[in-house]
């Protein structure tokens, strides 16, 4: 796995990547699109012939995952089948993966136009646009420290970080825009901040947090606004689904390739901020606070500039991506063709698996796959000095 990452980024980074090929010829793929419990499915064999990708595998001892891909990225879904590894870098399924009990799999139609296309096919994001402003967000200020523990206050290593990261910007790209929504000790309300950015010309919105949890929880985690769900009006921030994909892949490759830090995933939320942010928007959960290890590489200025390095490169790869003088594709095919008209279900409901239930809206829930707040898990060890912490269950984004 670590040298087929390799090759992707080595891809991504040097620019070797296909030129797409823009033939107006349809592709062969036949869609068999299959609505179940409201949610539209398209096979996984679809997905796999329509990138051309080799015969999917499934390892023998491994229910839970399933391989697809080609010389240049492999899409590993599992385990459980609720996410996926593309060339490497987590991502989590708005969906997971279904079993259709005839030797192929079913994914939903919102992963495979909103996560794995994006990703696969930067040359398609909607509204793709040259970016020339950077909004960083250091999450948190003034009178709202965000989570504290003995070992990082998280206003104050958002702030730090977000230093450095403009430096870095900056010194690669002195023409580009960086902004900050606000300076130290600071607060600037949800509203204030959406004005800023609505102003901004061509922005793309990075909101900076150090996470909380269990103990033993670590990692990076890169948010996105959740797609809307079947019937539901979608937020400003759907707008550019597809573009806050490849915003939160670049961020979270990035950032786990420079930190060495484990890898959280690219998920999905319903924070009231990044669902009302018309702009491309992530927001990145640096590590943990609350894990010993986490928390003090984070209050260093040597793992603080590591982290700004990282997000400094992962937004020059997502210009990259965004940029539409260039034209990168891993397949070449052309722009998905519209969904085709769904069909009745031929799976019986009782074999569905049930959708994902829908996180609340307005941010002040957890997100649907927020990693620091498991249900029922048992206590956490004590330690002998455990850090002070703050309880963060409704949580300011
Ligand atoms: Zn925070």
């Amino acid at each position: 796995m670590i040298l087929m990452r390799r090759s992707f980024h080595l891809l991504l980074l040097l620019g070797l990547m296909p030129l797409c090929s823009h033939r107006a010829v349809a592709n062969a793929t036949a869609w068999v699109n299959t609505e179940v419990n409201g949610v539209s499915y398209l096979p996984l064999e679809n997905l796999r012939s329509f990138y051309k990708f080799t015969p999917m595998q499934r390892p023998a001892r491994s229910k839970a995952r399933v391989l697809v891909g080609n010389k240049d990225v492999k899409l590993e879904f599992g385990p459980a089948l609720r996410e996926l590894t593309i060339g490497g870098t987590r991502c989590m399924l708005t969906h997971p993966l279904m079993d259709d009990a005839k030797g192929d799999f079913l994914i939903s139609r919102v992963d495979m136009v909103k996560l794995i296309d994006p990703i696969l096919r930067p040359t398609y994001i909607q509204g793709r646009r040259a970016v020339k402003t950077v909004v960083i967000d250091p999450g948190h200020g003034g009178h709202d420290a965000g989570t504290q523990t003995s070992w990082v206050r998280e206003a104050d290593c958002t702030q730090l970080v977000a230093t450095k990261l403009r430096d870095e910007l900056l010194r690669r790209m002195p023409e580009l825009k960086v902004q900050f929504t606000h300076e130290q000790n600071q607060y600037r309300s949800e509203q204030q901040r959406v004005d800023q950015i609505s102003q901004a010309e061509a922005p793309i919105f990075i909101s900076l947090h150090v996470n909380s949890g269990r103990s033993d929880v670590k990692g990076v985690e890169t948010y996105t606004a959740a797609p809307a769900a079947p019937g539901e009006q979608p937020r400003p921030g759907n707008v550019h689904d597809t573009a806050n994909t490849a915003l939160a892949y670049a961020l979270q490759t990035a950032l786990v390739r420079g930190t060495e830090a484990e890898d959280g995933g690219c998920r999905r939320a319903r924070y009231s901020l990044l669902n009302s942010v018309n702009c491309p928007a992530a927001m990145v959960e640096m590590g943990y606070a609350t894990h010993e290890e986490e928390g003090k590489n984070l209050a260093t200025a040597e793992y603080q500039t590591k982290l700004a390095q990282s997000l400094a490169e992962g937004i020059c790869n997502y210009m990259r991506m965004a940029d539409p003088a260039t034209r990168l594709a891993y397949v070449e095919i052309p722009k998905v063709e519209e969904p085709p008209t769904p069909v009745k279900a031929d799976i019986p409901a009782k074999k569905a698996a049930p959708a994902r239930k829908a996180a609340p809206r307005h941010g002040k829930a957890k997100p649907q796959s927020k990693r620091s707040a498991p249900k029922k898990a048992a206590p956490a060890p004590r330690k002998k000095n455990p850090p002070a912490q703050r309880k963060n269950t409704r949580r300011r984004r």
